[in-house]
């Protein structure tokens, strides 16, 4: 079988399920061609469901600014859901690296943080060891996402719109023959003269099949769990605290606190799994900073995040695959970027002026372009 769209999107993660929504309304013709048996099996089911106005190059926190409006006030019929809540953050240091602190707030004049003393650090998450703060930085201004719900609005949107999913269809090939894309899967041949890669972790090795530019993409483990919060312990409130070079971090999680090493493991593009190290590393870490003992885990989870070498995303044209469409190397940031980045990504396929909300933001395409000079490898 043999069908035939206007473009291809490959991969269903929040990056292929946005960016096909924002085609769709276009009123393209669009197939969302996706490897699992459902979406969201990969990244963005797996992650921490922070937007995090802080964090970052430059590029990434304008995205991330620039995301805020649709978070909190969605398209009419998106979702019946919160898509995002209040959410402090509360970033500190040990003795040997309070000199981070200094450095972070220098390096992000533009994020809304401002220097808290220790004492006050330990007020606000009560469960710091007495002590081992020596300097801190919170932000009121970051949210809690509800990824589901993000995710499945886009997808909503996306079929309201006529858009055809395929799930179970994993992208064998990719051929370009007299101006058009053919995608073999196992579903038949799906053909369109754009291709959109979204394939997460797997996105340099569809490049390859497409014969465009390597990125450099490395996925990289992180691990994460959640326990019960001490008794007595109201989660609701809490900051989120996160060590200043991102050693750990603990979220409030309804109820429960989420727990992370932060780790960052290079692995290479597949369904990873927490490994016994990066548990007992988180339990170390957390141990080490506050007063949890953590003696019963009661799920535990790790996802890939995808970075290229300057750490920001890869949205634009390949320069050397005609019409094919890079949308790549979103990291730990592909939630809390996501509706910005779609509406770049769409304007850009579809050949229309940068969204207003980027052009206030001074964003500039060419930081996430895929021959910028960071990428050569
Ligand atoms: C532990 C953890 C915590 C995180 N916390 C946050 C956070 O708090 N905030 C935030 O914004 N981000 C966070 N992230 C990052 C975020 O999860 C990712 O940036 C985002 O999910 C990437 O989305 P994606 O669509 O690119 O990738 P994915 O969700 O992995 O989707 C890619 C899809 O492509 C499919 N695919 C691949 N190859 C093919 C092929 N050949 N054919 C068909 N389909 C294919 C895959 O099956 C997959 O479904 C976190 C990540 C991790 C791991």
């Amino acid at each position: 079988m043999t069908a035939i769209f206007d473009i291809l999107v490959i991969g269903s993660g929040i990056a292929g399920a946005s960016v096909a929504a924002r085609l769709s309304q276009s009123g393209r013709r669009i197939v969302l061609i996706e490897g699992e048996t459902h979406p969201g099996y990969h990244s963005t089911g797996r992650s921490a469901a922070v937007w995090e106005p802080a964090y970052g190059p430059l590029a990434i926190r304008q995205l991330t600014r620039a995301s805020a409006a649709f978070f909190t006030a969605p398209p009419t019929g998106f979702t019946d859901a919160a898509l995002m809540t209040p959410l402090a953050i509360l970033t500190v240091a040990p003795e040997e690296r309070q000199h981070r602190i200094a450095e972070e707030l220098a390096a992000m004049p533009d994020a809304k943080q401002v220097r808290i003393s220790p004492a006050e650090a330990e007020a606000r998450m009560p469960v710091l060891k007495k002590g081992w703060t020596k300097a801190a930085l919170l932000t009121e201004a970051a949210g809690a996402l509800d990824v589901d719900a993000i995710h499945q609005g886009f997808l909503k949107l996306f079929k309201a719109t006529g858009g055809s999913l395929v799930t179970n269809a994993t992208v064998t090939a990719l051929e370009h023959q007299k101006g058009l894309w053919h995608a073999t899967t196992r579903q038949g041949t799906f053909t369109a003269p754009i291709v959109v890669n979204a394939a997460g972790a797997w996105a340099d090795q569809l490049g390859q099949m497409a014969q465009a530019e390597p990125i450099g993409l490395k996925p990289l483990r992180r691990t994460a769990l959640t326990v019960a919060a001490p008794s007595g312990l109201d989660t609701a409130g809490l900051p989120m605290t996160l060590d200043v070079d991102e050693e750990f971090y603990i979220k409030p999680d309804a109820g429960r606190l989420l727990l992370s090493p932060a780790n960052e493991d290079l692995e290479t593009p597949g369904d990873t799994q927490p490994d016994d190290y990066d548990i007992a590393l988180c339990v170390w870490r957390i141990e080490e900073a506050t007063d949890l003992k953590i003696s019963k885990i009661e799920s535990k989870w790790a996802g890939l995040s995808s970075f290229v070498a300057d750490k920001a995303t890869v949205a634009g044209w390949s320069a050397r695959a005609e019409n094919f469409f890079w949308l790549a190397g979103q990291g730990g940031y592909g939630i809390q970027t996501a509706p910005a980045l779609s509406a770049f990504a769409a304007a850009q396929i579809l050949g229309q002026d940068l969204p207003e909300v980027l052009q206030s933001e001074g964003f500039n395409p060419a930081d996430l372009a895929p021959n910028r000079a960071a990428l050569a490898v």
